[in-house]
């Protein structure tokens, strides 16, 4: 069985960096003497409380030491984003495609080795998804911006299929419980009075569209014919391929965390960000995207000002087991069990604390990727930065998937181990169950975008594009504010 938690074989084309355009000549020492943190700067209007740390070594040791020597070249562009996970990388995209500002992106490895994007399943769906949550226009808008990128794509005539991993299969969301089934036909109603595509089918019509699934009597299912996937890795490296097609404006610095940040001796401004190995300068805005380690480093960024800002983010372990060369499974549509959505937000015990080294849950999920490997999920957990395989949830993931595809109760797992891989991410957990989208209080110029956990890859563009009309002021499209960081609890 081979692992793919680690996807160090993905080669940097743009290797380390490039000057931009019009170096100027080393900073003076005082650009290195403002990480002394200012006291005079306080904000006001936020609550100040405790906050909870993560921590992992790769991307926030701010024990490492920097190798910065006096010969590095001074290296300034107008966004600086830290991550390039799905989240960072879309926001290059957008700055790239919507203006005319240079965008360094910065990653403490590279894209899809750690963090979640690269372990993510490719749902781009609205089923599961309750219309009238704070999270919903931005699913509607994130996948609207999905389905205009595979247009495009196929208007320059190529395929979005070869290029994105992009189907539209539609999904179908499964009950096997009548509590299950009537949650169902009351989604299935709003779905339609949100305007978006759906029928609930009984047990009947579900194995007439899907064969190889049983639910026994009581089953069904929500069906929205519109739902589509994408394989992550192909579109992560899609989008990188346009990036770079931006030329000089767009710059990688990969396997170079950022340590700590770099501010002016006069404004006490962040100037920019320090890494192991560069140090980068920005004039208009840095942006933390970092999954679930946006919280150490936004708490790193805040300190030097006197603020205390909690970012709750938490890393949540997800497995995905990936069988390839096999035929005995043909899926038409995208799979989920109903009880995936119950486990989006970890629930607190009966002392009202969520107990988080027991919330281990496994939902079905099943897809046919791109290229017809079956891909099945999906566990939660939380333990914290490991992302060793654990046998026993493969096995689980297994187990769970025959529940509802019965042929696979015929198929011995041992026997693929040939052909079986796994994937693990950290999904980037907030408590509340929504991402945090918002300039950073207290901090001019950084901007945070973190916490989509199991949909980050369907709420990319639209943050995207918030983070980017947030830098211009431009009018939001959608309501920022359920995304600020105002009234958000650390638990
Ligand atoms: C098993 C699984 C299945 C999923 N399925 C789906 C799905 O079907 N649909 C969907 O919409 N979503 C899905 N998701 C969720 C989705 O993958 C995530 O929400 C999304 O990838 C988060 O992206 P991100 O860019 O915020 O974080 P990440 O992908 O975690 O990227 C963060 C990046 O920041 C970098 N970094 C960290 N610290 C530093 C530092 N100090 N300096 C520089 N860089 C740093 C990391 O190296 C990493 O590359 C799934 C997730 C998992 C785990």
């Amino acid at each position: 069985m081979e692992t793919i938690n680690k996807f160090s074989s993905i080669q940097n084309p743009n290797p380390s960096f490039s000057i931009p355009s019009n170096p100027k000549s080393l900073p003076s020492h005082s650009h290195f003497k403002s990480l002394t943190p200012l006291k005079s700067l306080k904000w006001k209007n936020i609550t100040f409380r405790s906050r909870t740390r993560n921590f992992n070594s790769i991307s926030t040791n701010f024990s490492l030491n920097p190798i910065i020597s006096s010969s590095s070249p001074y290296l300034e562009y107008d966004i600086l984003i830290i991550g390039a996970g799905i989240i960072g990388l879309t926001i290059a995209r957008q700055f790239l495609m919507e203006s005319d500002l240079s965008v360094a992106i910065i990653d403490a490895s590279v894209p899809c080795a750690s963090g979640a994007t690269g372990a993510g399943q490719g749902y781009i769906w609205m089923a599961g998804k309750t219309p009238g949550t704070d999270t919903w226009e931005l699913g509607i808008r994130g996948k609207k911006l999905w389905e205009d990128l595979a247009m495009s794509i196929e208007d320059q005539g190529l395929n979005p299929l070869h290029e994105l991993g992009w189907k539209k299969t539609g999904s179908l969301l499964i009950g096997r419980t009548s509590e299950e089934i009537s949650m169902l036909k009351n989604n299935v109603r709003l779905y339609c009075e949100a305007g978006v595509n759906a029928e609930f089918l009984s047990r009947e019509e579900l194995v007439l569209k899907e064969p190889l699934v049983d639910v026994e009597e009581d089953g069904g299912a929500a069906f929205l014919p519109d739902d589509c996937q994408i394989d992550a890795q192909l579109a992560v490296a899609f989008i990188q391929k346009e990036n770079r097609g931006y030329g000089s404006r767009y710059v990688e610095f990969f396997n170079d965390p950022v340590i700590d940040v770099l501010r002016s001796s006069g404004s006490g401004e962040i100037e920019g960000v320090r890494m192991t190995k560069n140090s980068l300068y920005c004039k208009k805005a840095v942006v933390v995207a970092a999954g679930s380690w946006s919280g150490s480093l936004i708490q790193n960024i805040v300190e030097k000002f006197d603020v205390v800002v909690d970012v709750p983010v938490k890393p949540r372990k997800g497995h995905l087991l990936v069988i390839e060369n096999f035929s005995s499974v043909m899926l038409n549509h995208g799979l989920m069990e109903v009880g995936y959505m119950d486990h989006k937000v970890a629930k607190p015990s009966d002392s009202g604390e969520v107990d988080y080294a027991h919330t281990m849950s496994i939902s079905m999920t099943a897809t046919l990727d791109a290229v017809g490997n079956l891909v099945l999920g999906s566990s939660r957990q939380f333990s914290g930065f490991d992302t060793e395989v654990d046998e026993s949830i493969i096995d689980q993931i297994w187990k769970r998937a025959s529940d509802f595809l019965p042929i696979l109760r015929q198929i011995s797992l041992e026997d693929l181990s040939k052909d079986r891989k796994v994937r693990v991410g950290l999904r980037p957990y907030m408590p509340d169950g929504k991402p945090i989208i918002c300039p950073v209080p207290g901090v001019p110029k950084v901007l945070l975008a973190a916490g989509h956990e199991g949909v980050g890859l369907t709420l990319a563009f639209g943050t995207a594009e918030m983070v980017f009309d947030m830098v211009f002021g431009n009018p939001a499209k959608i309501n920022y504010a359920p995304f600020s960081f105002d009234g958000r609890g650390s638990k």
